[in-house]
């Protein structure tokens, strides 16, 4: 059942969301190599306590964490622990936020140190889709015009979209109907109306899409092995368009975030 949002809900999930963004910006800026994977966990737990926040990834189907911490080849559901970030890998957070009943989800990849330009163009490129995919969230579009919008985009630059793993509705809990692939047919799917909350999240890969579960029953892993990104926004459909409930202030780290949302989707 896809349920639509008040102008109320909708406004604690901002609040939900604006947690989630400080706490990622912090994320951001505290990834450096030579620390844990598990540091940068205990760093969002907190933050995200402090602010009022549940971690709503934590014990989420028995996950054992309050972010996801997924690095290089591994696409989401990384779970983090004493692995200890190196410069040139790429690392994608991935947070979730409970305010009120309320759930904001949001992820970035960012890269740990220098890395190489492929690596750089992969992350520019995911950012680039999760762009365009939150601008195709307006009134009478429909849930298929996001997902062919971003795999036409991914696509064209020559790299793989995944398709075991989507984007979907958000609200009292954190994954509800519908499903948004990142790929599929302009003019199919639900048609957006205003208080419709979507997480869109583009998990892109540098090879091939296929994907596979590693023995720790959540990591998910590129089957050959290349490397993947992954860039998510909680976002609501509105009389004037999409608004992102997550936004982050991307002049706090200009290196990284290339790609601002577009102008009209700032809440
Ligand atoms: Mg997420
Ligand atoms: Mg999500």
């Amino acid at each position: 059942m896809v349920t639509l949002k008040s102008a109320r809900e909708i406004e604690t999930m901002r609040r939900s969301g604006q947690i989630t963004s400080r706490v990622l910006t912090q994320l951001m800026k505290a990834v450096r190599p030579g620390m844990s994977t598990r540091e940068l966990d205990e760093l969002a737990e907190r933050g995200i306590r402090e602010a009022g926040g549940v971690p709503t990834f934590k014990g989420y189907s028995g996950f054992p964490a309050s972010i996801c911490a997924s690095v290089d080849d591994e696409v989401v559901h990384g779970i983090p622990g004493a692995r200890v970030l190196r410069a040139g890998e790429l690392l994608s957070i991935d947070i979730g936020t409970t305010l009120d009943g309320y759930v904001s989800d949001s992820a970035v990849t960012v890269p740990v140190g220098n890395i190489s330009q492929a690596a750089r163009r992969l992350l520019d490129v995911t950012q680039e889709c999760l762009t365009i995919g939150i601008a195709q969230m307006r009134r009478g579009n429909h849930v298929g015009d996001i997902g062919a919008a971003v795999q036409a985009h991914a696509e064209r630059q020559g790299y793989g979209v995944v398709r075991e793993l989507v984007g979907h509705g958000v609200g009292r809990a954190m994954h509800e109907e519908p499903q948004v692939p990142n790929y599929g047919e302009a003019g199919t799917g639900l048609e957006l109306r205003p208080g419709l909350v979507l997480a869109i999240e583009p998990m892109i890969t540098q090879g091939s899409p296929k994907v596979r579960i590693l023995s720790d029953g959540w990591t998910v892993v590129t089957a050959d092995g290349k490397l993947a990104a992954h860039f998510e926004h909680t976002i609501a459909v509105t009389e004037d368009g999409p608004k992102i409930l997550t936004l982050r202030d991307y002049a706090e780290h200009p290196g990284v975030e290339r790609y601002r949302p577009p102008r009209e989707a700032i809440a």
